[in-house]
């Protein structure tokens, strides 16, 4: 009889299936050059798309930030855990996305979670793309609203369904799919919802700081108003290279995610000197737009010479550019490979993606050179990706 504790079994099959994930050592700063193991890697897999992760006016922002407020927050925002620093961020970030307030978060899972779940229950519906980050599925389950999932980006699937929903309706999607690197149609998402009288839910994770003139976002590169995407979830780990995330819109729905959200309520609030280094994170995202320039010149150049090699590309205008290899085995050892000689590019796998669709997720960030872009081109083309 196989014990509780007896877990062989099951790490062996994930093991046979390709499935098994490890994680690498790196030591020092993030960045387009890593230190893994004596080794330097270039970077190809972090979401630190404008590159100011390790940014020396973030990093002398937090040591400022930690003088003045020491490290811990102390306790949960609705406690005594809610800083001067933490307030000026959220009125930041609301004047930032011309909504009336924001709400920071831990981190964006927290803030997906916690959200869906105060915004729904039984007896209402949510309506989720089907590629959603696992955060936004997390949240429509644990709201435990009827949960049904819309072919990926299709408005005329998630129209369909729109019309049988029942009780209160919220529409969820990713703004910029996390794996796929494609577009939410959001335009047709705020008409449908608007017609439907359903609410909606953009998590704008990849798009946020990266898409739109300002950096702004989806909302901002579609040009839609705040009143035609009612509900903006943006992440501060990605784009803007620090931590948490945050929700912006109404008065009311700030004030009633502060008493009904968990995952806010019930957690100790980010370090102060995170909120503090991401005000100094915000105000590069908005002012530096050379950074988003050169991303996009460097997504031209690794598309364009993807496609003269003849590499299967996916529908992405973004920083992420997914190479789809179908099976698990194969992601692991083209990543595999490509490690050995100097490159990190992740191997998706279920269930972060759908089975059979697994894929190398390239990244890009303003700080690659064309050098590094084409010499990536060049090992994936002699391993045949
Ligand atoms: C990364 C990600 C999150 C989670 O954000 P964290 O701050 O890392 O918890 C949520 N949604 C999407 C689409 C993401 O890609």
């Amino acid at each position: 009889m196989a014990g509780f504790y007896d877990f062989s079994g099951e790490l062996g099959r994930l093991e046979q299936q390709g499935l098994y994930r490890r994680r690498r050592v790196v030591d020092g700063p993030q960045g387009v050059l890593l230190n893994v193991d004596g080794r330097r890697m270039v970077n190809f897999c972090s979401n630190d798309y404008l590159g100011l992760a390790a940014d020396p006016r973030l990093v002398d922002a937090f040591q400022r930030g930690a003088e003045r407020y020491g490290v811990g927050s102390g306790s949960a925002h609705l406690i005594c855990g809610h800083s001067a620093a933490h307030h000026a961020l959220e009125d930041a970030l609301a004047e930032f996305t011309s909504r009336r307030r924001a709400l920071l978060f831990s981190t964006g899972y927290m803030a997906n979670v916690g959200t869906i779940s105060a915004l729904l229950g039984r007896g209402d519906t949510v309506l989720e793309d089907r590629l959603n980050h696992a955060s936004l599925l997390d949240g429509g389950l644990l709201a435990g609203a009827r949960f049904r999932r819309y072919h990926h980006a299709d408005p005329a699937d998630l129209a369909a369904k729109l019309a049988t929903g029942s009780g209160k309706v919220l529409v969820v999607s990713d703004g910029v799919f996390s794996m796929d690197g494609d577009l939410a149609p959001l335009p047709a998402l705020a008409a449908l919802a608007g017609r439907h009288d359903a609410g909606l839910l953009i998590d704008d994770a990849h798009g946020f700081g990266v898409l739109g003139a300002r950096g702004g976002g989806i909302v901002e590169h579609f040009g839609l108003s705040a009143e035609q995407v009612p509900i903006l979830i943006g992440t501060l780990g990605k784009a803007f290279g620090t931590f948490g995330a945050f929700v912006a819109g109404s008065d009311d729905l700030i004030e009633l995610l502060i008493q009904k959200a968990r995952s806010y309520v019930f957690t100790t609030a980010m370090p102060p000197a995170v909120a503090e280094a991401t005000r100094t994170a915000l105000r590069i995202v908005r002012d530096e737009t050379w950074r988003r320039e050169r991303l996009r010149e460097l997504i031209a150049r690794f598309r364009q010479g993807a496609e003269q090699l003849g590499l299967p590309l996916m529908a992405s205008e973004t920083a992420i550019q997914p190479l789809p290899t179908g099976d698990s085995e194969r992601a692991v050892a083209l990543s595999n490979a490509l490690a050995e000689r100097g490159f990190w590019v992740g191997a998706i796998r279920p269930p972060t993606v759908p089975a059979g669709t697994a894929r190398l997720r390239v990244t890009l960030t303003a700080l690659h050179d064309d050098a590094q872009i084409d010499a990536l081109l060049e090992a994936l083309s002699e391993l045949g990706a």
